[in-house]
């Protein structure tokens, strides 16, 4: 994948860079972004001429179809230093086009050329490798988003869209083990629904009842399925593990619960390292009952972000359930073998690495 191949990328640079004013050694997640941004506009049934240019404030019409009928998904990936500083590498990005493809299709949004998505990413990255950081566990983090723009609010599917990637430096995760709130009440999504779409209105329905675990002392929600709600989905930002008897287990994914790619990956390398692995139904009865005759003896979340995070406490209708996060010893090998991949300090014999 030469990034010269699709010449069909403009590029317009910054006059100045703002590299000189980022202190790569405090960077808080979310908040900085590189030079520049990628954006390709569609309409007409097609892709328009893509462009790098200077990251800048967008420009669009009150009445644009993601203002109010939010047609909007995402993608969260990461481009990592080696650990050895020879050269960049990016994990599993065909997973996350692929994803985003399937999130555009179920939110009535066109797809992305794998090319318009591959040089996009290379390109961008290239041009602004300088903000990659180079400390262990700093990354690059890569935000690549499509949203609805036809100016008109009468509901229906936006004939125009942008298709955009901003960029930005995120500092080392130190992966602290959480608490989780388990709702009998408040639902993330449901079979039929939309949840396993990277979409952002998965986001916008579960921020209050987050609010409410976060005032309630939890750090974050972990949902049950939204027809029994006995059912264990997911954490809304990651996907949850278990460990009961010595077997990692994971509910299967039911199209109400985000495929994650970490999810894919640790499923794959426990396999590898023999251990046994179940995708199925879990019911929130089931890991409270292992809790208590001590057969749960690890729980933890996956996602891009955080890569393993171990969950240390669960509230359940009004009682807390703990765990000793110094005692995870499968979630911790697993996570040295993803990581070690990643950083290419271990071999990656799955061929998920693609250097930049
Ligand atoms: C992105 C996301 C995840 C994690 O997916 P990864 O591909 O592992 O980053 C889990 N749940 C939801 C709802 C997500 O949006």
């Amino acid at each position: 994948m030469s990034a010269s191949a699709i010449p069909t990328i403009e590029t317009e640079k910054v006059k100045e860079s703002k590299l000189p004013a980022i202190d790569f050694n405090n960077i808080p997640f979310g908040r900085t972004f590189s030079d520049h941004m990628f954006i390709c506009e569609y309409f007409d049934g097609k892709w328009q001429t893509a462009k790098i240019q200077p990251y800048q404030p967008l420009e669009m019409s009150p009445a644009c179809n993601v203002f109010h009928y939010g047609q909007a998904i995402f993608e969260g990936m990461k481009a990592y230093y080696k650990a050895d500083e020879s050269g960049v590498v990016l994990f599993r990005p065909e997973k996350n086009w692929e994803r985003l493809n399937k999130s555009a299709v179920r939110m009535s949004m066109p797809e992305i050329p794998k090319e318009l998505f591959m040089n996009g990413l290379q390109q961008l990255i290239q041009l602004d490798r300088d903000f990659i950081p180079k400390s262990a566990g700093s990354s690059l983090y890569i935000r690549p988003f499509m949203i609805g723009t036809e100016p008109f609010i009468g509901v229906k599917t936006s004939d125009r869209y942008l298709f955009m990637i901003i960029i930005g430096p995120v500092g080392p995760y130190y992966g602290e083990a959480i608490s989780v709130l388990v709702y009998d009440t408040y639902i993330r999504a449901t079979k039929g629904g939309y949840g396993n779409a990277k979409a952002a209105g998965n986001y916008a329905g579960t921020l209050y009842p987050v609010e409410l675990a976060r005032k309630q002392g939890y750090k974050d929600v972990l949902w049950l399925d939204g027809e029994h709600k006995k059912y264990v989905n997911e954490v809304g930002t990651m996907n949850i593990f278990f460990v009961v008897d010595g077997v990692l287990i994971t509910p299967e994914t039911d199209g109400a619960i985000l495929e994650g790619i970490t999810r894919d990956s640790i499923i794959q390398i426990a396999k590898s390292l023999g251990i046994p692995v179940e995708e199925r139904v879990i019911a929130i009865d089931e890991i409270v009952a292992a809790h208590d005759n001590g057969t749960l003896t690890e729980m933890f979340g996956t996602g891009t972000a955080a890569v393993v995070n171990p969950v240390n406490r669960f509230g359940y209708k009004g009682k807390d359930y703990l765990l000793d996060e110094t005692k995870y010893t499968i979630s911790a090998r697993i996570k040295e073998q993803l990581v070690g991949i990643q950083k290419c300090t271990i071999e990656d014999t799955f061929g998920w690495v693609v250097e930049l």
